[in-house]
């Protein structure tokens, strides 16, 4: 079996797996990065740049050079219920350098930071590599073995980081414990065109048992149908047609061109879970992103706390790995650090689900009225800074504290 050593091996190149590989590598740490797919490419992905990782990458120096590629800007979120329009939060006030939501497809910001992280010597980004299991020794976890195209290969490491998403092999492989919250929805996206005359349209809609999310992505809508846990199966068994009509009926202007859905295969599904680990270390191994705590997509912040995580565990890292004395007390100070973040943002997304969606997606329920806090937020403009400020920089905005090495 090929063995490699590093100081750091990050499982998944993922928002987390490769900003954690650029700063750690960038900080004089040798890391490699291993992620199981050829390229980035995967579609109905979160896309939403937030402000706290532009002040991210524009700490790198990268802020500039990111805001080259094609994106769209969101500077105010909007939603729809019952034909009359809301305005749910106002970025445009924020006390950071860049106030909206840069809309980027995740394979170009991916893309993005596998450049930065290869101008360090001490970065290694090894794509079509699967983690498989975890080597221990010692009840410590002193490395990963992985399918590689070069054969299985066995990463000898002072510190795994399991940044391996959602579904993390390395999570259920080390035996730490988590908790589900559960969510009463599920995500079917699918794509439809967008045209010139459709404005600026992105934004919410909401109906009686279903809401629709619209994302600009320039000559297309990235569509989220949201529907009520568990109905997949049963939208798809009343067929295209009814589909296309609960489309329309909650965003009139795609009327016109539903019948692009052509075909269910063209529709995914995405099963939200919320859920979060106890403890997000072991010795040797942390886990962090969507690997220790996955998020509900209300607000799109998952990409954006995932970084937070990596940022932290960086800063509080580099240092000890680079001088090969890395500790489990290390490791215990990362999720401190993260934990209220998470447990805060996770809170208020359980009580919009609770609360909100629950409701509109309940048939059965009355007539769809706009709830108290929401009408009082359109219309006091000064309100909306706050849920911009929650979502577009999150509870625990991080910052990077280590110079290049
Ligand atoms: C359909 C969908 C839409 C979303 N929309 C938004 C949004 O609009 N805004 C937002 O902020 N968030 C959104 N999210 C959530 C967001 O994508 C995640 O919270 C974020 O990507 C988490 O980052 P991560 O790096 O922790 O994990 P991931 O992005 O899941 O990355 C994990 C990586 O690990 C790789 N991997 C997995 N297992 C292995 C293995 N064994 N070996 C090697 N590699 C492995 C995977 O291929 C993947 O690249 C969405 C999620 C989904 C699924």
């Amino acid at each position: 079996m090929r063995t490699l050593s590093v100081q750091a091996c990050i499982v998944g190149g993922g928002p987390a797996g490769m900003m954690a590989g650029l700063l750690l590598a960038r900080a004089g740490v040798s890391v490699a990065v291993l992620e199981k797919h050829q390229d980035f490419l995967r579609d109905f992905r979160g896309d939403t740049i937030h402000p706290s990782t532009l002040a991210v990458l524009d700490e790198l120096g990268l802020g500039d050079a990111f805001l080259t590629l094609p994106h769209r800007k969101i500077e105010t979120l909007t939603g729809v219920i019952a034909g009359n329009s809301f305005r749910i939060a106002d970025l445009r006030h924020l006390p950071t350098k860049h106030r909206f939501i840069a809309l980027i497809p995740q394979w170009d910001f991916l893309d993005f930071l596998a450049k930065a992280g290869r101008r360090y010597a001490r970065f290694r980004l090894l794509m079509q590599a699967e983690a498989v299991d975890l080597i221990e020794s010692d009840g410590r976890i002193v490395g990963v073995r992985a399918r590689t195209p070069e054969g299985e290969t066995a990463i000898n490491a002072d510190l795994v980081i399991a940044a391996d998403g959602r579904h993390s092999l390395m999570r259920d492989r080390s035996g730490l414990e988590g908790e589900a919250f559960g969510a009463p929805m599920d995500v079917l996206w699918f794509r439809l065109s967008r045209r010139d005359s459709d404005g600026e349209g992105g934004g919410g809609w909401f109906g009686r048992g279903h809401l629709l999310v619209t994302i600009d992505r320039g000559d297309y809508w990235q569509c989220a149908f949201v529907v009520p846990k568990g109905s997949d199966a049963a939208i798809r068994a009343e067929g295209l047609a009814a589909f296309r009509k609960g489309v329309a009926a909650l965003a009139p202007f795609l009327a016109d061109r539903v019948d692009e859905i052509q075909d269910f295969d063209t529709v995914k599904l995405l099963t939200v879970v919320v859920d979060r680990l106890k403890r997000w270390h072991r010795p040797g191994l942390l886990c962090i992103g969507d690997a220790a705590h996955a998020m509900s997509p209300i607000g799109g912040v998952g990409i954006n706390i995932a970084i937070q995580d990596a940022v932290a565990a960086a800063n509080l890292l580099a240092v000890p790995l680079r001088e090969g004395r890395v500790t489990e007390h290390d490791l215990a100070r990362v999720q401190a650090r993260r934990l209220p973040a998470a447990k805060r943002t996770q809170a208020v997304q359980r009580f919009m689900q609770d609360r909100f969606i629950a409701r509109v997606l309940d048939k059965s329920a009355e007539p769809l009225e706009p709830p108290l806090a929401l009408r009082l937020i359109n219309r006091i403009p000064l309100l909306q800074r706050l849920p911009a400020r929650i979502f577009g920089l999150g509870f625990q905005p991080e910052h990077v504290e280590l110079p290049a090495a």
